[in-house]
């Protein structure tokens, strides 16, 4: 049910109740909306009041979103932090995971290295508690 603002051709304003706003026009055109104080049948709808928010916290939609926040642009920033960190790490190759392993347990000393390791291995030393990180390449991100 909807609430429209009605007036007759004699100017009385009334309210009616109406299934819709299609509903109404029906019962116009049948001429069954009469004005309650003249009794007229001409009546037509009156543009409802705009919606007006009163919500104190809504904020203004921006006009354009800023670069910062394209989610591809901060993917491809983090990437490249990432593998400017990796850079610095003593390259161990295929020998990551024993490599890791060894630094983690204390068999070698502390220092940053990168390489490769399987998916497998890579949940492996995620599950003994060894800190890596998945350094994403080029390639990752098209
Ligand atoms: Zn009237």
């Amino acid at each position: 049910m909807i609430v429209l603002d009605v007036t007759c051709d004699q100017g009385h304003r009334f309210e009616g109740w109406f299934a819709s706003s299609a509903a109404f026009s029906e019962q116009c055109d049948q001429g069954l909306v009469a004005c309650p104080t003249c009794g007229s049948t001409r009546v037509t709808r009156l543009p409802s009041a705009p919606y007006v928010s009163t919500t104190r916290h809504s904020q203004p939609e921006p006009t354009t979103a800023p670069p910062r926040h394209d989610p591809a642009v901060i993917a491809r920033q983090l990437a490249a932090s990432l593998r400017a960190m990796a850079a610095q790490a003593e390259d161990v190759g295929a020998a990551f995971p024993q490599e890791a392993r060894r630094i983690h347990y204390g068999d070698s000393e502390r220092k940053q290295v990168r390489g490769q390791a399987s998916r497998r291995e890579i949940e492996s030393l995620l599950d003994e508690g060894i800190g890596i990180l998945p350094v994403p390449g080029d390639d990752d991100l098209h």
